[in-house]
């Protein structure tokens, strides 16, 4: 009876509040989520696992010491991620950080290469960029897949200090140069000798990752591991 009369709700609600599939924009039916059935049997899952290498590893080769790199998604230039990131990150859509970090969370938890991971972070936004958007995009992503590995979950370790965009037109010394001080760590002690994943939204050059990893590559014996909801293949 009340499963009845939640279903009666949950069609009403639809009627007047229609929710529409962030990949594709036709109306969502009752049991779906986020995106609709079509789109998810279509999002194009990258199938990298973390134990054999892959092309997002190969975009860090040579500049920052991790053990592995590794990507939920394929994104392109139209289509259904772009614009499951398009309404994450500019139109106010947070959960859907949270959809793509329990399917990734699903993944990740059967692999022998994270099972020891200690913290998830994710890759920190500067806070007057916080405040504007409300929240960070890949937070709820984050404490996702964090409850799946059965991970601690930690957003103040990794902090964002200077207010600038990723620089993808200058050299990558100079750019180097110029992210390396973005991003400080406000603990030194506590990553010490932990394994550690760091999150991001989309990898495009992996120079904001890069940044992240040489804040955190100061901490002794610490492991780093990198991942994404989506690569720029
Ligand atoms: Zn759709």
């Amino acid at each position: 009876m009340f499963h009845k009369l939640s279903n009666i709700l949950h069609d009403i609600t639809s009627v007047l509040l229609p929710r529409l599939c962030f990949g594709c924009n036709t109306l969502l039916i009752r049991g779906e989520e986020h995106v609709c059935t079509v789109c998810r049997n279509q999002l194009p899952l990258t199938e990298y696992n973390f134990n054999v290498e892959n092309p997002v590893d190969r975009i860090f080769y040579g500049r920052i010491l991790i053990v592995k790199a590794s990507a939920l998604l394929f994104y392109t230039d139209k289509g259904i991620v772009k614009n499951l990131i398009h309404y994450l990150k500019y139109k106010n859509q947070e959960q859907i950080g949270y959809f793509l970090g329990q399917w990734y969370g699903h993944i990740l938890k059967n692999n022998n290469y994270l099972k020891n991971i200690d913290y998830v972070i994710p890759v920190p936004i500067h806070p007057k960029k916080r405040r504007r958007r409300g929240y960070n995009q890949v937070t709820l992503f984050a404490k996702s897949v964090a409850t799946h590995l059965n991970a601690k979950f930690s957003e103040d370790i990794l902090t964002k200090t200077a207010n600038t965009r990723t620089q993808t037109k200058k050299t990558r010394l100079l750019r180097w140069q110029n992210k390396k001080a973005l991003y400080m760590l406000t603990n030194n002690e506590l990553l010490k000798d932990k394994n550690v994943l760091l999150l991001d939204d989309v990898i495009t050059t992996g120079a904001t990752m890069e940044a992240c990893a040489t804040a955190l590559s100061n901490t002794p014996g610490i492991k780093l591991y990198i991942a994404s909801m989506a690569i720029v293949p």
